[in-house]
């Protein structure tokens, strides 16, 4: 039998990145840069008002806390006026928090330290050289690298990239992955059931899980145990995607629609292995055309489990992503718990992130969904560890 880490890293061999692109930036949230990004312009872009207030030559006004000075106003500048307006001595020009400092002015007085006045203002404050000026540049240079090749589009990278001019970001693509669920017996949520059918769910749910990993998902199908019909789905998409995802079809009985599709003994293209997991042991991977296929086994818990242990993190490694795995917990277990000999379980699990317990949550076997759903982690049981008693130290992945 293979081991996981040994199908982990087949499967991230198969996906590797796609070339950098240049998306607008709502397309690039939730990406990786793939560049740096360098300033177009400073931050601040020009000496600009931290106050709203008044713009003054700090002589001027030296004693004003001591006896309060009248100053004629000569200009008004709100934020966003375009041109710079040279400040006379011995007068004040009303300025708004953003707007330009104009030429000659040494300080700013807000304006709760004065009476307000538009005509004439009185100052009932000192001010020094440089108070409440925002200088160019301050916080960013004009042509500094301000993030790194591998940094995370988040909100805030959004707003300093727009801050600096930039309306696009270069980034790793989102691979593009087309789920495929097999069955006969699987019927659409919304349809009746007649006896002996199912709900599909697998191929919601794992495209879900794409969506969620930060790739896209191209399309869902669902075909029957028919080795055409499942063939025919391939062909059609095959060279517009990336990855393909099945699920279903791999394991030992008749009707095996995948393996049968690709010869069981995987001389086709795709090898099925059996890797000594629990649960999710029938695995499978490979590449039709060009494109990488990883096949699922059917089972709900099994395919959800086998996604989070071998295809979100390649496709986040493709993506870029410096920790693509789920956050690795310890936790103490408060239960005494067993685990197949010779294989790596995960469990599903409850953490408590303000004791550091951890329970499992639902029985092992691989049809529990239900538990699944609520699960906030999964018990990570090493391939050789058979039996666990409470108190132990356990490892867990946190989904979040
Ligand atoms: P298989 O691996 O095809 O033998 O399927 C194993 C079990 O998972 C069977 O009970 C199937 O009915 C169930 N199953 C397979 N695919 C799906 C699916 N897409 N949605 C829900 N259940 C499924
Ligand atoms: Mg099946």
């Amino acid at each position: 039998m293979r081991s996981v880490e040994e199908h982990q890293r087949i499967v991230a061999e198969h996906l590797p990145g796609g070339a950098p692109v240049a998306l607008p930036l709502a397309e690039a949230e939730h990406l990786v840069l793939a560049t740096d990004l360098v300033a177009k312009v400073a931050l601040p872009v020009f000496d600009n008002s931290a106050m709203d207030g008044y713009a003054v030559r700090a002589v001027d006004v030296a004693g004003a806390d001591e006896a309060p000075v009248t100053l004629p106003v000569t200009e008004d500048i709100p934020a966003g006026r375009t041109d710079i307006p040279t400040l006379a001595p011995h007068t004040a020009h009303r300025i708004m928090t953003g707007a330009p400092v104009p030429v000659g002015a040494t300080g700013i007085v807000p304006v709760e330290r004065t009476d307000g006045g538009v005509d004439n203002v009185q100052i009932r404050a000192a001010t020094s050289e440089g108070r409440h000026i925002r200088r160019a540049g301050e916080d960013v240079p004009a042509g500094e690298t301000v993030l790194r090749t591998g940094q995370r589009v988040t909100p805030p990278v959004v707003g300093l990239a727009a801050a600096l001019g930039h309306d696009r970001l270069t980034v790793w693509p989102r691979p593009r992955v087309l789920v495929i669920s097999t069955g006969t017996e699987l019927v659409r949520p919304g349809t009746a059931l007649a006896p002996g059918q199912i709900y599909e769910s697998n191929a919601v749910m794992l495209a879900a899980a794409v969506r969620d990993a930060g790739a896209e998902v191209l399309a869902l199908a669902t075909v029957s145990d028919d080795v055409d019909e499942f063939a025919a789905v391939l062909d059609r998409y095959a060279g517009d995607t990336d990855l393909i995802v099945t699920s279903g079809g791999v394991s030992a009985g008749a009707y095996e629609v995948v393996k049968d599709a690709f010869g069981r003994d995987g001389g086709q293209g795709v090898q099925f292995v059996k890797v000594a997991m629990h649960p999710g042991m029938p695995q499978g991977i490979g590449r039709v055309g060009d494109t990488t296929i990883v096949t699922l086994p059917g089972n709900p818990v099994s395919a959800m489990v086998s996604f989070e242990v071998y295809i979100r993190p390649a496709l986040r490694a493709a993506m870029g992503f410096t920790h693509p795995q789920r956050p690795r917990r310890q936790a103490i277990l408060t239960e005494a718990l067993s685990s197949p000999p010779g294989k790596r379980q995960f469990r599903r699990g409850i953490f408590d992130a303000d004791t550091g317990t951890v329970i499992t949550w639902g029985p092992p076997a691989s049809h529990h969904l239900r538990y699944m759903a609520s699960a906030n982690c999964l018990l990570d049981i090493p391939a050789e560890v058979t039996d666990l008693a409470a108190g132990a130290a356990v490892q867990l992945w946190d989904l979040g």
